[in-house]
């Protein structure tokens, strides 16, 4: 085992940053979203990060394996997978989403592991003067693409924590147009996905429709996340296999995807059934989904994301890329990632443009004609504001979300909201 300049200091620092009042399956965005950013500090001072999930199980479980990785050389992959696997377990106790993987405690291992595969990864390049993605094999494109990510949303919280953000209500197909309007505009997307499974799938094909009609060229995608049943996911499929360029996770279970499949001419996508490699292989064989969301979060990290685009390939199997909403060490493990994966053929998803804050020095992160430039920085190629970790520890402390939990914030607009699934 490599000894030299070995992890001397662990810290996992809690963050929450404002979130829009984004509609979904399960409810609504809390008005703060939850990180933990993690660093590992080697014994010559050289600081490795990551950014991953910030509820309290997975706090627990940063906590347990912080004494895993202390000692250990920032190359010592291997054997940081090899303890991550043997100690950390799932925890009981969490609001689990089913549309957010991220929440499964399940995969606390896996999470874990891809926390300390990418801040170690990040120390790596530092220690040897290259870009993550050069770890990874090399860059097979200078930029990543990033699709538009629309959310039927309301003007404002709840409760009204802090004042509005600039995107407005965004209810209507022709809201949801200006929403998309004004992300293109800003960013240059190339690509356009909604979030549905909000209201009835008449009104979402509509939006849908509408989406068609402003943005002609632009590839398009809805993803219910999985409130539509069998039934009515081949219902819709009719209308939208002219729109789609995939159809994401309409209807719940391994087994009702494949069903669909069979009625639908554009290929499904998930993040849903295919979350692990059992999932992966069941899949498969029942020949669901046609493409595979990735997310190095959950999936055990950049490595892991390497191989499992392998596994894509080898069974035929298109790749494309989830998020939840994150900030820059995030975006920037992303994109170093997915500039070395040669088959992520479309645009990632990424929740960035919904964010306002961050904790990378510099600030924001710029997207150029809808995607961002793999950086020819060592290591991630960020680096951390203090002041800004600070001021967002200390929202963390005060805004008293712990865990993520859409359908109790759903029903302070709406007590008799059910969150059924599937709702449609
Ligand atoms: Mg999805």
């Amino acid at each position: 085992m490599n000894r030299s300049n070995p992890i001397k200091h662990v810290r996992v620092t809690p963050i929450a940053f404002r979130d829009g009042p984004l509609l979904n399956a399960s409810g609504i965005h809390e008005p703060w979203a939850l990180r933990a950013i993690v660093e590992l500090e080697t014994a010559d001072g050289r600081v490795g990060l990551s950014e991953t999930y910030g509820d309290e199980p997975m706090l627990r479980a940063l906590d347990a394996a912080r004494p895993l990785v202390l000692g250990l050389s920032p190359f010592d992959l291997n054997a940081m997978e090899e303890r991550v696997r043997a100690s950390i377990r799932p925890a009981s106790g969490a609001v689990e989403f089913t549309l957010a993987p991220g929440s499964h405690s399940a995969k606390n291992a896996a999470k874990v592991t891809s926390a300390l595969e990418v801040a170690m990864l990040d120390l790596q390049g530092q220690l040897l003067g290259a870009p993550v993605v050069d770890l990874l094999g090399g860059a097979v494109r200078s930029s990543v693409a990033y699709s538009a990510y629309l959310f039927y949303k309301y003007a404002e919280h709840v409760d009204k924590p802090y004042a509005p953000d600039a995107w407005g209500e965004g209810l209507s197909p022709e809201q949801i147009v200006a929403q998309a309007r004004r992300m293109v505009d800003l960013y240059g997307f190339q690509s356009i996905k909604l979030k549905g499974g909000v209201f009835e799938p008449a009104h979402e094909i509509a939006t849908m429709r509408a989406l068609r009609a402003a943005f002609p060229t632009l590839p398009l995608r809805l993803d219910p996340n999985a409130n539509w049943s069998l039934a009515t996911s081949i219902a819709a499929a009719e209308e939208l296999d002219e729109l789609l360029e995939y159809y994401e996770d309409p209807t719940p279970t391994l087994e009702g995807m494949a069903a669909l499949s069979r009625h639908s001419k554009v290929p499904l996508a998930t993040n849903m059934v295919v979350t692990t490699m059992e999932e992966f292989r069941a899949n498969v064989h029942a020949g669901g989904a046609r493409i595979v969301l990735s997310d190095h979060h959950y999936w055990g990290g950049l490595r892991a994301t390497q191989a499992l685009a392998r596994m894509c390939e080898v069974f035929g199997l298109g790749m494309s890329m989830h998020s939840n909403s994150h900030l820059g060490i995030s975006l920037m493990a992303m994109t170093h990632v997915a500039a070395a994966v040669p088959n992520i053929a479309y645009a990632c998803d990424t929740h960035y443009p919904w964010q306002e804050e961050e904790v990378v020095a510099g600030g924001r992160i710029a997207f150029d004609n809808g995607a961002v430039a793999v950086p020819g920085r060592p290591g991630l190629g960020v680096e951390l504001d203090r002041e800004q970790l600070a001021r967002l520890h200390e929202q963390y402390l005060a805004c008293g979300v712990r865990n993520r939990n859409d359908l109790a914030q759903m029903r302070k607009y709406d007590p008799a909201f059910s969150g059924a699934n599937p709702r449609f």
